[in-house]
C-alpha cells in the first residue's frame, strides 16, 4: 500500500502596511525547497529548517529572481492537480495558516491581471483544455458548488434562496454529503467565474454582518468534473468522475484557544472544532504512517463537519496538496512556527487515490438495490401507509429542525450498510433519502442547466 504523499508547500507573503509601519523584521528565509525560520528573541541559535515540496518566496516583487508569482504557484500545484482530475482522480488543495497570512490570496487572489489565485486559474485552464477537445466521442460536464462552514454549520454560498443551515448527512452507500447543497451545471469559464464572484460576495456580506466570519469560516469550492467516452463499437458509455475540492480554511490562530479572548472564548470551542479536528486527523494520519499501524479506525473524521466531508481528501481516495501561508513578520513568529510544524506533519500523510471509473452507474445500481430492499422491508411489515405519508414536509427540510446533531444518520463504523436492523421510521426516511439521491443522479444535463439559470435569475432579481 504505497499511495502518494500529500504535496506540501509553504508560501511567505510581503509585509503588510502595518508591519512595514512598525518596522517589522522578516524571520523567514528560503533556499530551494527549504524554509528557515529564525527566532527573533534568539537570533543566534534559534533558527529552524524545514523542507517541503515547495517553498514559495513571495515576500518581494517580480524583479526578484526568486520571487514566486501566482502563476508559478498555479503551475506547480494547481496544474498538477488538474491533470490528475483529467486522469479521473479526486483532488484537493487546501490552504492553511494564520488570518492574514495569504490563504485567500493564494486560493482566490484578486481580480487583477496576474493576481488571480489557484481557483480561477484552475477553472480557466479546465475550460481551456476541454475546449481543445476534438474527439466527438468524448464529452465533458462540469458542476460547481460552494459552501461555507462556520461554527459547524454549512451554508450554501451559491443559492440565494438557501438562507439556513444545510444538513450534513451520511448515506450508507454515498457516505457523508451535504443535503440540498446546490450543484450547478456550468458550460464555460464565465459561468463559473460569475458563480465564484456571487459566492465570494455572499461570504463577504456575512463577514461584515457577523463580525469577521470569513476569518473563522472554512470555504469549500467544489468542481465535479465528468468525462464521458462513447465506444463506437459497442455504443456504450464509460465515465470518469473527479471531484476537485478547493478549500480555504479558517485562520489557524483560532485553533489555539490561547488566541481567543473573553466572550470569543466561549464561541471558540465550536468555531475551532473543525480546525482542531483537522489537526488531530492530520496528526493521527501521520502517526499511522510512521508507526506502520495500518488502522484507520481511530482517525477522528467524524468529530467535525469539515473533516467528515473531506474524509476522502485527507486519508483516502484523493490526490491532495496543502499550501501553508506564512507571515514574514517577527511579531508572528510563534504562530508561523506552529504553521510550519503543522505543514511538516502533513507531509507524512499518504492517500490511496484510485481512478473513478463509472462511479455513477455503479452508485445508481447500488442505490436502487437499497431502495428495493427498504421497500420490501416496509411492505413485509405491512407498512404501506408509512411510505405514502413519508414524503411530506419533514423531509422537504431547508433548515434542520434541531441543528444540534449536525452529522446525522451515521452509524458508528464504516460497514454500516444495510445489514444492521433499523426501525421502520428510519427505513422510511432512508428510503426517501435514497430516492432523492437517485433522482438527482438521474437528472438530465438540460434539467441541471435550467436549475442553474433559475438560480442566476433569482440572484439578479434580488440584487436589483
Ligand atoms: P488570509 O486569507 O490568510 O486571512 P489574505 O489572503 O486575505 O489572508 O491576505 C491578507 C492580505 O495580504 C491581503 O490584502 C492580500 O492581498 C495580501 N497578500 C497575501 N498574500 C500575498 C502575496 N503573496 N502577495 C501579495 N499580497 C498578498
Ligand atoms: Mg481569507
Amino acid at each position: 500500500m504505497a499511495g502518494a504523499s500529500v504535496k506540501v508547500a509553504v508560501r511567505v507573503r510581503p509585509f503588510n502596511s502595518r508591519e512595514t509601519g512598525r518596522n517589522a523584521k522578516c524571520v523567514i528565509q528560503m533556499q530551494g525547497n527549504t524554509t528557515c525560520i529564525s527566532n527573533p528573541k534568539q537570533p543566534k541559535d534559534g533558527a529552524k529548517n524545514f523542507t517541503f515540496d515547495y517553498s514559495y518566496w513571495s515576500h518581494t516583487t517580480v524583479d526578484d529572481p526568486s520571487f514566486a508569482s501566482q502563476r508559478q504557484v498555479y503551475k506547480d500545484i494547481g496544474e498538477e492537480m488538474l491533470l490528475h482530475a483529467f486522469e479521473g482522480y479526486n483532488v484537493c488543495i487546501f490552504a492553511y495558516g494564520q488570518t492574514g497570512a495569504g490563504k485567500s490570496y493564494t486560493m482566490m487572489g484578486k481580480q487583477e491581471p496576474g493576481q488571480e489565485g489557484i481557483i480561477p486559474q484552475l477553472c480557466e485552464d479546465l475550460f481551456q483544455r476541454t475546449g481543445e477537445n476534438t474527439d466527438p466521442d468524448l464529452t465533458y460536464s462540469v458542476e460547481v458548488s460552494y459552501m461555507e462552514i462556520y461554527c459547524e454549520r454549512v451554508r450554501d454560498l451559491l443559492n440565494p434562496k438557501s438562507q439556513g443551515t444545510l444538513r450534513v448527512r451520511e448515506h450508507p452507500i454515498l457516505g457523508p454529503y451535504v443535503e440540498d447543497l446546490s450543484k450547478l451545471a456550468v458550460t464555460g469559464f464565465t459561468d463559473i467565474r460569475d458563480l465564484m464572484d456571487a459566492g465570494n460576495k455572499a461570504r463577504t456580506v456575512a463577514a461584515t454582518n457577523m463580525n469577521e466570519t470569513s476569518s473563522r469560516s472554512h470555504a469549500v469550492f467544489t468542481i465535479v468534473f465528468t468525462q464521458k467516452r462513447r465506444d463506437q463499437m459497442t455504443s456504450l458509455d464509460t465515465e470518469k468522475v473527479s471531484k476537485i475540492s478547493l478549500v480555504d480554511l479558517a485562520g489557524s490562530e483560532r485553533a489555539d484557544s490561547s488566541g481567543a479572548k473573553g466572550t470569543r472564548l466561549k464561541e471558540g470551542a465550536n468555531i475551532n472544532k473543525s480546525l482542531t479536528t483537522l489537526g488531530k486527523v492530520i496528526s493521527a494520519l501521520a502517526e499511522m504512517q510512521s508507526s506502520k499501524k495500518r488502522k484507520s479506525d481511530f482517525i477522528p473524521y467524524r468529530d467535525s463537519v469539515l473533516t467528515w466531508l473531506l474524509k476522502e481528501n485527507l486519508g483516502g481516495n484523493s490526490r491532495t496538496a496543502m499550501i501553508a501561508a506564512l507571515s514574514p513578520a517577527d511579531i508572528n513568529y510563534e504562530e508561523t512556527l506552529s504553521t510550519l510544524r503543522y505543514a511538516d506533519r502533513a507531509k507524512q500523510i499518504r492517500c490511496n487515490a484510485v481512478i473513478n471509473e463509472d462511479p455513477n452507474a455503479k452508485l445508481i445500481r447500488e442505490l436502487k438495490a437499497e431502495v428495493e430492499r427498504l421497500r420490501n422491508l416496509l411492505f413485509s411489515q405491512g407498512l404501506q401507509e408509512l411510505l405514502d405519508n413519508a414524503g411530506e414536509p419533514a423531509s422537504a427540510g431547508d433548515v434542520p429542525a434541531d441543528p444540534d446533531p449536525l452529522i446525522e444518520d451515521g452509524e458508528e463504523g464504516e460497514e454500516a450498510v444495510a445489514t444492521e436492523p433499523i426501525s421502520k421510521e428510519e427505513a422510511a426516511e432512508r428510503l426517501l433519502e435514497t430516492e432523492k439521491i437517485i433522482a438527482e443522479l438521474n437528472e438530465t444535463w438540460e434539467e441541471k442547466l435550467r436549475k442553474t439559470e433559475s438560480i442566476r435569475l433569482e440572484r439578479s432579481t434580488r440584487s436589483q
